[in-house]
């Protein structure tokens, strides 16, 4: 593929996870394989439009530089970027050539896509996608194949919390990041949109739950709609 389809690609301040606060380039992939309830860009998956930009990959590589100066890392997003892994791995030694650290934000379930690059990434934002907040089927066997590749590198792991999730999905999600390894961070992420309904509550409750299968569980909001950035 010598060209991509993207969405935008702009600057800003990272806002959920692990490098909440960092300045990265963010450059969003259009198109996703999900279609999770709550989903934030419904643009990128095409669902209020199917708008987005074809780039090249000196034109892309063009732009980041230009809004590089002051970030931390490049985050490449979406809807879902290993939907188009083929440019990411042109693309990706290019961003090295620059010393630009890469963030991978995925959903989580590509796993034979993902292998084709993790040399050249070094943050995974792994999802969970928990069925009862996606309202989608579950995919804990393609979770735990992904969990396996993205380790070699620094990974977390986010699954969103809305008030509909049951305990089981996270229970059974804290049992399977554990039995690859207890030390990978978790973090429960209220539902922006549930956020009048008691999910904090609701949060804080599963991360005690969590916490004998894990040594690190977090709740963490979505800090960029609090910020009213992108
Ligand atoms: S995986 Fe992400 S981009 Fe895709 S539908 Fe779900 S929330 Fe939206």
């Amino acid at each position: 593929m010598s060209k991509a389809r993207i969405t935008e690609v702009f600057h800003s301040i990272q806002g959920e996870g692990k490098y909440t606060g960092y300045e990265q380039v963010f450059v969003r992939f259009f198109e996703c394989n999900m279609h999770c309830v709550w989903c934030d860009t419904p643009h990128s998956i095409g669902d209020t439009t199917r708008h987005y930009k074809e780039y090249g990959l000196e034109e892309l590589m063009a732009e980041i530089q230009g809004l590089w100066p002051g970030c931390d890392s490049v985050s490449l997003t979406g809807g879902e970027p290993l939907m188009q892994v083929d440019f990411i791995q042109m693309l990706l030694p290019l961003l090295k050539q620059e010393k630009m650290a890469i963030y991978l934000e995925t959903n989580g379930v590509l796993n034979h896509r993902l292998e084709t690059i993790i040399d050249n990434v070094d943050i995974v934002a792994m999802d969970f996608k928990l069925p009862s907040s996606t309202g989608c089927r579950p995919y804990w066997e393609e979770h735990e194949s992904f969990l396996k590749v993205a380790r070699r590198k620094d990974v977390f792991i986010k699954a969103v919390v809305s008030k509909e999730t049951f305990r089981d999905d996270v229970v059974y999600a804290a049992q399977l990041i554990a039995s690859i390894d207890p030390n990978i961070l978790f973090i429960l992420q209220p539902n922006y949109y549930d956020k009048d309904s008691g999910v904090l509550a609701l949060c804080a409750e599963y991360q005690d739950i969590c916490r004998p299968y894990l040594t690190d569980v977090r709740i963490m909001r979505q800090m960029h709609k609090e910020w009213k950035i992108r």
